[in-house]
């Protein structure tokens, strides 16, 4: 069943993923080469506990951290540690929180120091494919319609989908109904009504699209050692469109503009998320 969220519920909601965005818009700012993952996981959770709030997935299924901090090759769920993010490296930092009853959850790749331009291309053709999968999120659109865009986007510029791990309903649980693989045929599945909310998650790698997971029993990383990049907005289906909750000012104003690169033809103004 997918819960529907009632206009108060939905306000709680914005406030949990307001926090989440400020936070990740924090941590962006730190990273930089010689600095860990896992001084990054302390300021996250000294903020997110700092704001009333409890962090989403620490002990979560026994995952020990707070943040998610997928290096390079690794996917996600990379557990933060001692070693020293690299000039070159790019980092996924995904981060959830539960305040006052209700779950916020989004990711972020973010380039440690200079990339080389073929990894600038995969964050900006992952974020731009988050950016298209939410122009989806319509009253009566199909789930199925936001993974058919993150392929076709990704697709088109040489990169691959990861089919192990898909976006999901959020709201009084982290992981709730529907499911939304970021591949397939529009137009299946559910249809989107106003108050669903969902995490919309396109996880891209510069290689082949299969995933392994290492023997800390939690990091997924791809098999071919190819980089792998990771946005996730959380987003509400309402009857004006897609509102993005954990959308921030500093996400506007990344390294990886939202629009940056994108076709004339596609519509960007009238069907743009609303921030
Ligand atoms: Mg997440
Ligand atoms: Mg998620």
């Amino acid at each position: 069943m997918i819960v529907c969220k009632s206009p108060a519920e939905l306000e709680r909601m914005r406030v949990a993923n307001a926090l989440v965005a400020a936070v990740l818009a924090e941590l962006r700012r730190l990273v930089a080469p010689g600095v860990t993952t896992k001084e990054l996981d302390t300021v996250a959770e000294r903020q997110i506990r700092e704001a009333g709030a409890v962090p989403a997935f620490k002990g979560y299924q026994g995952f020990p951290a707070t943040l998610c901090a997928s290096v390079n090759e690794a996917v996600v769920h990379g557990i933060p540690d001692a070693t020293p993010l690299a000039d070159g490296d790019i980092v996924s930092l995904d981060m959830g929180v539960v305040l006052d009853g209700f779950y916020g959850d989004s990711a972020i790749t973010v380039p440690v120091g200079s990339i080389s331009d073929r990894a600038a291309d995969l964050l900006r053709v992952t974020r731009e494919a988050l950016d298209l999968a939410m122009e989806q999120v319509q009253v009566k659109g199909h789930v199925s319609d936001i993974g058919y865009a993150v392929q076709r986007h990704v697709e088109a510029h040489g990169f691959s989908v990861v089919r192990e791990f898909v976006g999901h309903g959020i709201g009084a649980k982290l992981h709730e109904e529907p499911q939304i693989p970021n591949y397939g045929e529009p137009g299946r599945g559910p249809r989107l009504a106003a108050g669903m909310v969902l995490a919309i998650e396109p996880m891209v790698n510069m290689g082949n699209p299969s995933v392994k997971v290492l023997g800390d029993g939690w990091t997924a990383v791809t098999r071919d050692g190819s980089l792998s990049a990771h946005f996730e907005h959380t987003v509400a289906v309402t009857s004006d469109g897609p509102e993005v909750l954990t959308r921030s000012a500093a996400d506007e104003n990344g390294p990886v503009a939202a629009l940056e690169g994108r076709e004339a033809a596609e519509p960007e103004l009238a069907s743009s998320p609303r921030s």
